[in-house]
């Protein structure tokens, strides 16, 4: 079913994001997870793809495999850079003769040190806003399309104002929803949805939540992705940085706060990054499930 019809149906949306594991046992690990979280009754999971296409065949099987084996509705992650226009068809026909119905349409990270000519091919989409208008030319309305917002700002851009109008571009390109890179500090999402609400955007932005159950792990992508951690929650964290047991009490706490937060200014919905893990997940669910509606 298309994320975009389930989003209309229900009030508070719980979704959660695995990665393509590279081994049988992460495989296995991974089909564990998902039994674990199948019962929190998601609306829809979601796996990432390698931009440039290094998982091509690993997402597209555990895609294949989480549809057919299980209760869930699943969206394929898809990155536009690396690829020609005629690979990016191909890959989303495979996935509408599988039953596929939704597609996180994205540009990925640019990876360093290779050619230009290798990053963007000569007819292929350049940024994500092409990739949807690329799947909206060829699919119509087979796919519901969901594509990334950054309450902080992408990295690359040179302000937040100018990353809302190319957020814009992708809604008018025919975008459904959007999930947020991970961010710490409400205040910053809150203070963007009122800026994408001033520039007509009216589609749901769902807020992406990432349980911190390693803290080196966790500074690295934010800084990669410019995501600020509050200042008192590093100094906590630093503390017992070399206690796993310790540093992921301090993140579930972390995330429960923020989710309840988040939930009582009635977010359209919480996306969990698991890192293919459910532990943390299902605690900060149990802590904020009576304020799911
Ligand atoms: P775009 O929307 O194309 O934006 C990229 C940059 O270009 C921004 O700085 C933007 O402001 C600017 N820009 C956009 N349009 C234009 C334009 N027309 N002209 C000039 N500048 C423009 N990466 C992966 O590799 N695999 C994944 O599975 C994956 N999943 C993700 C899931 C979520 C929820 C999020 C938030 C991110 C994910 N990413 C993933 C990371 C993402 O690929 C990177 O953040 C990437 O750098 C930008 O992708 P985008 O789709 O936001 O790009």
């Amino acid at each position: 079913m298309k994320i975009s019809e389930k989003l209309k149906q229900v009030n508070t949306s719980i979704s959660f994001e695995f990665f393509p594991p590279k081994n049988e046992e992460g495989e296995k690990q991974l089909f564990n997870t998902i039994k674990d979280l199948e019962k929190l009754n998601p609306t829809f999971v979601s796996v990432t793809y390698g931009a440039g296409g290094s998982t091509r065949d690993r997402t597209r099987n555990i895609v294949k495999k989480i549809h057919e084996e299980t209760s869930l509705t699943v969206m394929a992650h898809l990155t536009c850079i690396g690829h020609t226009k005629k690979e990016l068809i191909e890959i989303l026909s495979d996935y509408k003769n599988i039953g596929i119905q939704n597609i996180l349409a994205l540009r990925g990270d640019i990876p360093l040190g290779q050619e230009e000519s290798e990053i963007y091919k000569k007819d292929g989409c350049r940024f994500a806003n092409e990739l949807v208008k690329l799947i909206r030319t060829e699919f119509k309305d087979w796919f519901s399309i969901g594509v990334a917002a950054y309450p902080e700002g992408h990295p690359e851009s040179p302000n937040l104002e100018r990353d809302i109008l190319y957020f814009k571009k992708k809604v008018e390109a025919g975008a459904d929803f959007a999930i947020t890179q991970m961010f710490f500090d409400n205040r910053y999402f809150y203070e963007y949805l009122n800026l994408c609400e001033k520039e007509g955007i009216n589609i749901p932005i769902i807020p992406g939540i990432m349980p911190i159950t390693n803290f080196k792990q966790i500074r690295k992508f934010a800084l990669m992705c410019g995501a600020t951690i509050p200042e008192d929650l590093v100094k906590k964290l630093e503390k017992v940085e070399d206690k796993p047991e310790e540093v992921e009490k301090i993140g579930i706490e972390f995330a429960t706060k923020q989710c309840e937060d988040l939930l009582k200014h009635g977010v359209k919905g919480l996306h969990f990054y698991t890192l293919n893990k459910s532990k943390a997940t299902i605690e900060i669910y149990n802590n904020i499930k009576h304020l799911v509606k």
